[in-house]
Order: structure tokens, then sequence, then C-alpha cells
């Protein structure tokens, strides 16, 4: 029996990994759910698989939780945890064996990092940690001898790629290059200007995944290859210069490995996020999920074609600051997460996010080219760089 922890429970990948828990109650038992303020979702989950601690990171949602908790009468075992220090407690309890990284955005990163210098197997969906901190995390996982699996479904792919004996964070052995796929997102084929003043219904609606609003919108300026990119190289240690970026808009092909005689290895199967995670749960072993097989009756067809640089020029800003290093992802993780709200909030137009994150790495280029030392350094550089790109989005809002 696994203890979970399952960080992000209200969200997509939250909600995929209870499922796949529900459906293996002798593998695994829910020990802890976090989530920032969805009282009602988590109280729900709470009656349901009754985990040792909850954290709510908003402190009145954890006072609301605390009472709902008392009344209820299955509810007095479960210790209820306030604010992003809750997280990082919770990253650590002995009853934690795996820890499911599903929160979206920096606000993932301390407990990320506590789990990984506790040795804990992390299973990780939270791309921004890695791509803010890939030195600290790299550093945290070898000092505390944590695993890391990738869920994000190109890197548990190129995982499975790779084969049982491969490790994260070393190089693999006879590999050329690493292909990401991308759906290209519901834009692939908008004209630019029709784009640039897309609506949030439209940036949201993803052909292929349902997923959170926040990576829904990266996917749909290609940010979301891009923080994958700089993802693939820190998990994979590999150069920048050999992982390449394929259009596939029927999302089948979760991403391939290209070997040095010549081999390309490829996973597919149906756009659903519970595969990777039932794989990364159980690996190397395998567990039933319930995903739709691929249908090989009907006809099929599978497309690839190169990235449009021009209409998304997120991929070029990645490569960029994967060139520049330091803490020049950080800045553009961090740039990207400000824009993005503000055009969920309606504040700036779809076009616009690509400016405002190219400013502000414009902007700090000088103090993002040196490397974080530390936590507080990287977060301090995390802080200027919203701050920065709080500011453009006020000028572009007008
Ligand atoms: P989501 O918006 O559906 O869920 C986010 C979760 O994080 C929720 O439980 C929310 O309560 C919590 N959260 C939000 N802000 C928080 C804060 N400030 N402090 C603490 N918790 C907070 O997001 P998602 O789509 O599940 O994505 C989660 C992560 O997984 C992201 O990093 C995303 O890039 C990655 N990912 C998601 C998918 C997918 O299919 N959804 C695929 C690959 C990778
Ligand atoms: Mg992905």
């Amino acid at each position: 029996m696994q203890g979970v922890a399952v960080f992000g429970s209200t969200g997509s990948i939250g909600q995929s990994t209870l499922d796949l828990i529900g459906l293996h109650p002798e593998r695994f038992r829910a020990e802890v759910l976090t989530a920032h303020r969805q009282v009602e979702p988590m109280l729900r989950d709470c009656e349901r698989f009754k985990p040792r601690w909850v954290v709510m990171t908003d402190p009145d949602a954890a006072q609301t939780l605390q009472l709902r908790l008392r009344e209820a009468s299955w509810g007095g075992h479960i210790n209820v945890l306030a604010g992003p220090q809750g997280l990082v407690t919770a990253a650590v309890v002995p009853e934690v064996d795996m820890m499911v990284a599903g929160i979206v955005g920096a606000a993932g990163l301390a407990s990320v990092l506590a789990a990984a210098r506790a040795g804990k197997k992390i299973l990780l969906a939270n791309k921004e940690a890695l791509v803010m901190a890939g030195p600290l995390m790299v550093q945290a996982a070898r000092l505390g001898g944590a695993t890391v699996i990738p869920v994000d479904s190109e890197h548990n792919a190129i995982f499975q790629c790779l084969g049982e004996n491969y490790r994260c964070f070393q190089p693999p052995a006879g590999v050329r290059r690493l292909l990401l796929t991308a759906s290209g997102g519901p834009f692939r084929s908008w004209e630019k200007a029709r784009m640039f003043s897309a609506s949030v219904s439209e940036a949201i609606a993803h052909p292929n995944w349902s997923m959170g609003r926040k990576i829904s919108v990266d996917s749909a300026t290609m940010m979301n290859k891009g923080l994958e990119l700089i993802e693939a190289h820190w998990l994979f240690s590999l150069p920048e210069s050999a992982i390449e970026v394929v259009v596939h808009p029927q999302s089948v092909v979760h991403s391939m490995v290209e070997f040095d005689d010549g081999s390309t290895l490829a996973q597919l199967g149906s756009p659903d996020m519970r595969t990777p995670i039932a794989c990364a749960m159980s690996w190397p072993s395998r567990i039933h999920a319930p995903v739709k097989a691929l249908d090989w009756q009907s006809a099929q067809r599978l497309d690839f074609e190169p990235p449009d640089t021009e209409r998304f020029p997120s991929l070029a800003l990645a490569r960029a600051s994967l060139r520049t290093g330091g803490a020049a992802p950080a800045v553009l993780n961090a740039a990207n997460e400000i824009a993005v709200e503000a055009f969920l909030n309606e504040r700036i137009r779809f076009g616009e996010i690509f400016g405002a994150v190219e400013g502000t790495l414009a902007q700090l280029s000088h103090q993002a080219a040196n490397t974080p030392a530390s936590v507080d350094e990287l977060l301090e550089i995390d802080r200027q760089a919203r701050d920065i790109a709080q500011a453009r989005v006020a000028k572009i809002a007008g």
C-alpha cells in the first residue's frame, strides 16, 4: 500500500489522480489532499477518501473547511493545515510515499522542493516548478535521493521510450534527439489578426485535451510547448538543440525519442491524462486505467508539421531563455503567469500576451543571466519579473 499526496487535488490533474486511486484502493491510499480555496469539492473528496491531511492555502477556506469537517460525522480524523507553509509541511509527512505535483504555477515550487529534499517519489505535472528552478530541483532530488517521474504527457512518453532503467536528470545513452509533439492548440490554423483578439472561451477550448484554464491558454499561445522544452531540458539532461517540436494535431503520438542508430520510438494513446498518471504511479509495472483504447479499425490519420514560429513566438522565447540560462527561464515563467492571468481576467488581448512576456525578459535580461544560488534569490527575481510584467500589463490595458 502506497501513501499518495495529491497536490492540487481539486484540479484537472488532481481529479484524474483521485479517479485512479479510487479504482485501486488495494494499492494506493490518498493521505494528503491540497487545494487553494475550493471548499465544497474538497469536502466531497474528504468524505470519499478520508485523507489524514488536508491543506487549503487560502486561510479563510481552511477555517471554513475545518468547521465543516467538525460538523461531519466522518471528519474527526482529518487534520487541516492552512497557507503555503501547510503545503511544505504536508509534502514531507511520513505517511506519504509519492507526491502527485498537480498545483498550477509557481505556487507549487516550495512543496515540490521539500518533497525532493525528503526523498519522496515525485510524479511531476507542475512543469512551472522545474522551469523556474531546474538546477535547484535537480540538486534537491540528488541530495534527498528523490525519484522524479514525469506526468506531463510528452515527458512521460519520452520517459517510457527511454526504458525501465532510465532515471530522470541523467543524460540518456544513445539518444540523438527528443521530439516533443504539440497539438498546435485551438488557433493552429487561425489567421494572425483573428488570433490577436481571440476571446477567453475560444482560447481555453482545447481541441483534444480537457485541462485547467492556465495550461489551456498556454496551449493556445504554444507557451506550453516552450515551457515543456525547458522541462525536457532539465528532466532528460539534454541541450536545447537536441529537443525539437513537431506539431501533431491529433494528439495521439505523445512524443518520440530518436536514437543514434536512426531508430525513433514513440508512445501513443488517447489524449487522457489518466494514462501518464497511471504509468507514473505504478512504474515500471502497469495498472488498469479507464482510458479509451485507440481505434485501429476505423480509418485514421496521423499528421505532422513544423510549428509556425511567426504566429507562435513562444518557442523562440523559451529557447532564448535556455540559451541565456541563469534565471531567464524563471523570468519567462513569471511573466507568462502574469500575462495569462491578465488575459483570463480580460485585461489584455490574446495577442498581447507575447509582448508582455518578451518585454519583461528584455527588461530583466541583465539580472536574469545570473544563476540564483538559493531559493530566496530565485524568489527575488521571480518577484521582480512579476512586478515588471504587471506594470507592462497595466500599460497595455491602459
Ligand atoms: P487546474 O487549474 O485544473 O488545478 C490547479 C490546482 O492547483 C487546483 O487544485 C487549485 O486549487 C490549486 N492551486 C491553484 N492556485 C494555487 C495556489 N496559489 N496555491 C496552492 N494551490 C493552488 O490545473 P491543472 O490543469 O490540473 O494543471 C496542474 C499542473 O499540471 C500545471 O502545472 C499544468 O501545467 C500541469 N499539467 C496539466 C495537464 C492537464 O491535462 N491538466 C497536463 C500536463 C501538465
Ligand atoms: Mg504536456
